[in-house]
C-alpha cells in the first residue's frame, strides 16, 4: 500500500490536490462470510485527490487491485437487480445499433469487466460472439455457468496482445461498464485498448459521472474499488492521450447518474456531442476546493440528519435495519459509524451477498423477507438510485415499515 502520488490519467506529479477525506474505510465491495468473522477487518484511509492539471479525481491511497478482487470473493453482481438486468439488455441492444459502425452478426465484442457473464450472453443473443475478461474467479465461474466465453484475468496491453493472436484480428467493438473507474493503470488499459480495437473499431465505456456524484452531494459513490471518478473532460483527456476521441456521450441515471462515452481513434470530425456536458462541467467549477467543501458540507449535513433520525428511533425503541447492502451502503455506514450495535440488519436480493456481513460494521445481510412481521421498524434505503421499487417491495412485505430515503428528509 502506498499513496498514488501521480494523475492516473495525464501522468502529472506536482498538481495533486486532497479535496475529500472521509476518514478509514474498509474495501466497500466485500462482504465477510461467517467462517472468516473472526478475522481482523483491513481498513484504508478514503481520501481524493484532484489533478489540478487535467481535472481528473482519484482516491490518494493505493489498494492493491489483488486485495480488492481477488482475497475475497467478490460479491457484486451487475445483474443483481431486475433494474440492472433491463438496463443491460437495452445497452447490448442501443450500442449495437450505433451509428457510427455497422457490425455484423458473428462480429467479435470484448467486455472488459465481464463480471457474471450477464452482458456477455446478452450481446450473443444479438448474434456476436463475445469474450468476456475478468480478474474475479468467483465471477468467471457464475459467467462460466451462463456459458459465455471468458479470459480470466486484469486487461491490459500484455493481455490484448494474446486475445488479438487468439483472435487473429482485431475487434470492431470492445465495452467496459463501471470498469474504467476501478482500474488501477489507465494507461496500459488504454494501450491495451488501441491494441486489440480495430481500426474503425469503437470503444464503449460507461461510469458513474462525477459531475452528477458533486452535483447531487452523494459521497457514498466514493470508495477503493472506485479508483478513479471521471468527467467527460477527464476521459476526453485520457482518450486523446492515446489518440482516440469522443464520438458522444450520453447521460443516463444508472448508478445515480452516469456517462455513456462512444470513442474512436481520430474521430475529431465528430465533437460537438459532448460540448453541453463540457459546458455543464466547467460552470460547476469542478477544478476549485471549495466546491468539494461545499460537497462535504452538505453530505455531512445530510448523513447527519440520517444518524439523527436513526438515533431518535432508536431511543424510542423503534429498531433499525437498512435496505440494499450495495458497495455505497458500506461508504455510509463506515462514515456514519452506524454499525451492529444499532443497525438489526440490511437487507439485499443478491444470493452472493445474503448470509454475509458487511466489512468493519458487521452487520448481518439477509433477504428482504427479514422485513415481514416486524412491525414498525425504521428502515433507511442505502441504495437511494433504485429506492423506488425497493420502497414498494418492502411496502408489500410489511406496509407498517417506516421507509427512510436518505437526502430525501
Ligand atoms: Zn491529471
Amino acid at each position: 500500500m502506498g499513496w498514488r502520488t501521480h494523475c492516473l490519467v495525464c501522468l502529472g506529479e506536482s498538481k495533486l490536490k486532497t479535496i475529500i477525506d472521509l476518514g478509514m474505510h474498509p474495501l466497500a465491495d466485500t462482504f465477510i462470510p461467517k467462517e472468516r468473522l473472526s478475522e481482523p477487518d483491513k481498513l484504508w484511509p478514503l481520501m481524493c485527490d484532484l489533478c489540478l492539471t487535467c481535472g481528473h479525481v482519484q482516491t490518494r491511497c493505493e489498494v492493491d487491485p489483488s486485495e480488492r478482487y481477488l482475497a475475497h470473493e467478490y460479491s457484486y453482481t451487475s445483474s443483481n437487480s431486475e433494474y440492472a438486468r433491463g438496463h443491460w439488455v437495452q445497452y447490448a441492444k442501443e450500442v449495437t445499433d450505433f451509428d457510427g459502425f455497422k457490425l455484423k452478426p458473428g462480429d467479435l465484442v470484448v467486455e472488459l469487466g465481464s463480471n457474471d457473464g450477464f452482458l456477455c450472453e446478452e450481446f450473443d443473443k444479438l448474434g456476436f460472439t463475445t469474450w468476456g475478461v475478468d480478474p474475479s474467479p468467483a465471477m468467471n465461474r457464475l459467467a462460466a455457468l451462463r456459458g459465455t466465453r471468458v479470459r480470466s484475468g486484469f486487461f491490459n496491453h500484455l493481455m490484448a496482445c494474446t486475445l488479438l493472436e487468439q483472435f487473429g484480428r482485431r475487434v470492431p467493438l470492445i465495452v467496459a461498464n463501471n470498469v474504467v473507474n476501478h482500474v488501477e493503470d489507465l494507461q496500459d488499459l488504454m494501450r491495451g485498448v488501441r491494441e486489440l480495437l480495430a481500426k474503425d473499431g469503437v470503444f464503449v465505456f460507461e461510469l458513474p459521472h462525477w459531475l452528477r456524484t458533486v452535483q447531487d452531494g452523494r459521497i457514498d459513490q466514493i470508495y477503493h474499488e472506485h479508483v478513479s471518478y471521471f468527467t467527460v473532460t477527464s476521459a476526453r483527456m485520457l482518450l486523446w492521450l492515446h489518440g482516440m476521441s469522443i464520438l458522444k456521450v450520453e447521460e443516463n441515471p444508472y448508478h445515480g447518474g452516469s456517462i455513456r462515452v462512444f470513442a474512436k481513434e481520430d474521430a475529431t470530425a465528430a465533437l460537438p456531442g459532448p460540448v453541453d456536458i463540457l459546458k455543464d462541467e466547467y460552470a460547476a467549477c469542478l477544478l476549485s476546493t471549495d466546491t468539494y467543501e461545499t460537497l462535504i458540507a452538505r453530505a455531512d449535513r445530510q448523513m447527519g440528519d440520517v444518524v439523527d433520525k436513526v438515533l431518535q428511533a432508536s431511543h424510542e425503541g423503534q429498531r433499525v435495519a437498512c435496505i440494499g447492502a450495495a458497495a455505497k451502503a458500506n461508504t455510509f455506514l463506515n462514515y456514519t459509524f452506524l454499525d451492529s450495535r444499532i443497525i438489526d440488519f440490511i437487507t439485499d436480493a443478491s444470493e452472493h451477498k445474503i448470509g454475509k456481513y458487511t466489512p468493519a460494521t458487521r452487520i448481518p445481510i439477509l433477504s428482504d423477507e427479514a422485513f415481514r412481521d416486524k412491525g414498525n421498524m425504521l428502515a433507511v434505503v442505502t441504495s437511494w438510485n433504485i429506492s423506488g421499487p425497493l420502497e414498494k417491495k418492502i411496502k408489500e412485505i410489511n406496509p407498517d415499515v417506516e421507509l427512510y430515503v436518505p437526502g430525501k428528509g
